[in-house]
């Protein structure tokens, strides 16, 4: 069965289709996928108004992990009574938040309220802790938590019956109407091999459609799946190719920044499409995150 999902435009820095919460109807009012941040909760607001229905309406959300761009706005919805679905890691950082607010505002410094918002706590009785294969049932809805490490460990993909899986961040980031997948290789948990193996299992639960959190639903998901299984092992032969050769932060920036954008221009993706994917996704974060798991996992020991 295909079930109605409406794409809510978080309109993220002012820029369209960097971040997107899901909004699905159920016979009991309606589901979110993904809070988004705490800048943004105006326009989720507007978002799930504009389809006929009120914040009050909204039962669950099904957050894919706990970063600042998917869970941002957990406790604001929690507030509102909303339960908030999470994996057993991310869990306890919902409960108290210092400690990832303290990460984030290191990479992010004073641009973290303009950026991110407020991030709340999300009360116990709010919280409900998904295992992996999981199985809830939401109104008239069957969900599936699928536990999908790589980009991090206490990341979920949640499918509804075989129509669609929402995949937060392990499906890559895709410009509607483009076939470039690009990774968010953000430091510290980032594990490619953990990586494919997360995606090749989605592979194997034959989803119809998909959608990625940046940036929209994408009608085939065994082709958006094969597009991000490629990016990875990409990522792979970059590290072993230029990580011997000892660069700087620096140089290895800039050679991501040089290698991204040429493949991102030859399958047609715009300079501003490119900007606001590096808005949600800054390319340095990406180069500290492959170089991190280069020395602590991939590096050839002697
Ligand atoms: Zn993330």
């Amino acid at each position: 069965m295909v079930h109605p999902v409406h794409t809510l435009d978080l309109n993220f820095q002012n820029r369209k289709n960097a971040i997107s919460a899901y909004l699905v109807p159920h016979s009991e009012g309606a589901l979110l996928v993904e809070s988004g941040p705490g800048s943004t909760t105006d326009a989720l607001q507007k978002g799930v108004e504009s389809h006929g229905l009120k914040i009050d309406d909204i039962t669950h959300v099904l957050l894919t992990h706990i970063h600042l761009d998917h869970a941002g706005a957990a406790g604001w919805l929690a507030q509102q009574g909303v339960q908030v679905c999470v994996h057993p890691v991310g869990a306890p950082h919902l409960l108290n938040p210092g400690k990832l607010i303290a990460s984030a505002t290191r990479i992010y410094k004073d641009k973290m309220d303009q950026l991110w918002g407020r991030f709340l706590a999300v009360p116990e009785d709010k919280l409900m802790i998904l295992e992996d294969g999981q199985k809830i049932v939401v109104g008239d809805l069957d969900i599936t938590a699928i536990h999908t490490p790589g980009h991090a460990e206490h990341h979920i993909a949640y499918g509804i019956e075989r129509d669609i899986v929402f995949t937060g961040d392990i499906g890559g980031m895709r410009m509607p109407g483009s076939d470039f997948v690009i990774l968010p290789l953000v430091p510290p948990e980032l594990h490619l091999e953990k990586w494919r193996a997360s995606l090749e299992k989605l592979l194997s639960l034959n989803f119809n459609r998909i959608a990625p959190t940046h940036s929209a639903v994408f009608g085939n998901a065994e082709e958006h799946l094969d597009l991000t299984i490629a990016a990875v092992n990409n990522a792979a032969f970059l590290v072993d190719e230029v990580m011997p050769t000892e660069p700087t932060i620096e140089e290895f920036i800039e050679i991501i920044k040089v290698r991204m954008r040429e493949e991102a221009f030859s399958k047609g993706v715009s300079e501003e499409e490119f900007k606001t994917l590096e808005v949600t996704n800054p390319l340095y974060i990406s180069a500290a995150g492959l170089m991190r798991y280069w020395n602590k996992f991939r590096q050839p020991k002697i």
